[in-house]
């Protein structure tokens, strides 16, 4: 399953359409840590494409306005990743640069459709409840 789409790119700076490329979907996978314990095991998230495996860095985020608002976590990631080619760092550092005034471009409500349409397309398996908490509502490994 593709989480971006070569029809989402209008919606999103480059930066941010870049960053989105480098996750793939994936599911909590509880191993008795008492900090993911706000996530229940199975749920969806997004994993870096680059050290993905038993030790790879995911992201859990409790609703797409919460992965909206929190998604840096992964370009931060993606920067320090050890297995991420030096070249995508480059290019992303590039991005970055022009991110703040590209995003003043984007038409209201666009990155908030691309956040929710990948929300989409990771929950669209899953029949999980809805209840939101004050607390729990990021988790990253
Ligand atoms: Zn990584």
């Amino acid at each position: 399953m593709a989480l971006v789409l070569p029809g989402d790119e209008q919606l999103v700076t480059p930066f941010t359409f870049y960053t989105m490329s480098q996750c793939r979907p994936c599911n909590l996978d509880i191993k008795g840590n008492g900090s993911r314990s706000n996530f229940e095991h199975g749920f969806p998230g997004l994993e870096c494409i680059h050290c993905a495996g038993p030790s790879s860095r995911k992201f859990f985020y409790r609703s797409a306005d919460i992965l909206a608002g929190n998604y840096a976590h992964i370009p931060n990631h993606l920067l320090s990743c050890a297995a991420a080619p030096a070249s995508l760092k480059t290019t992303l550092t590039e991005l970055k640069q022009r991110h703040q005034t590209q995003k003043h471009h984007l038409h209201k409500g666009d990155q908030k459709s691309f956040f929710q349409n990948i929300w989409n397309r990771l929950h669209q398996e899953s029949n999980e409840d809805e209840t939101m908490g004050e607390v729990g509502q990021v988790a990253e490994i």
